[in-house]
């Protein structure tokens, strides 16, 4: 299957993701942000047809665009089953989004907010949202966060994906726009083997 695959840098550091199938030009956004215009303009120069829009959390610099995107092309939002994102499709953890014949596979990754998602996209590319950037995790200390459960999120489900697993982040906040899991097990300060109790004491420093 051919799968096309576009990082959209954002405004402050933003990043969104078109996925699409090239055979049935079937795709899905995944992280509206602020930039629904050059978005618009991907799809339609691809002439594709926006099934899907997904969030990978509730916080605005990722959902700005949702509305727009919606009524221009009649998509549906997509987001965790207890978020408050204004969703159409509920999903759960371990849920499979179908965009075309590429599946899109929900990991429920709570920490950085309750709703946080990270989806495998064909078992090679890992969207992280504000989960896990290169070279840093995401924050726990605004509504919602929580370091426990981020170390559950990042220990016990994200550092089981295989070493050649992509990683595309929700923002722009590291040497390179994206990397590998491998890269990150090895270079990444924060996912440095610790027990839950030294974790949380790493993240509750300034
Ligand atoms: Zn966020």
């Amino acid at each position: 299957m051919l799968m096309f695959f576009r990082q959209v840098q954002q405004h402050s550091d933003n990043f969104s993701y078109i996925i699409a199938d090239d055979a049935t030009k079937e795709s899905a956004v995944v992280d509206s942000s602020f930039n629904a215009g050059e978005i618009t303009r991907i799809l339609r120069a691809e002439n594709l047809k926006l099934k899907y829009i997904i969030n990978t959390h509730g916080h605005s610099d990722h959902t700005a665009g949702n509305a727009e995107l919606r009524s221009i092309f009649g998509a549906r939002i997509v987001a965790y089953k207890l978020s408050r994102i204004n969703s159409d499709v509920k999903v759960d953890d371990g849920d499979v989004i179908r965009v075309g014949s590429i599946p899109v596979k929900v990991i429920h990754t709570p920490g950085h907010t309750r709703d946080s998602l990270c989806l495998l996209v064909n078992n090679q590319k890992l969207l992280t949202g504000d989960t896990l950037f290169v070279g840093e995790c995401g924050r726990t200390d605004l509504p919602g966060g929580n370091s426990k459960d981020l170390y559950h999120s990042l220990f016990h489900k994200l550092l089981k994906l295989s070493d050649d697993v992509e990683v595309y982040p929700g923002h722009d906040y590291g040497s390179r726009p994206y990397s590998t899991m491998g890269e990150e097990k090895r270079s990444n300060y924060t996912l440095e083997p610790r027990s839950l109790a030294e974790f949380i004491e790493f993240m509750s420093q300034p």
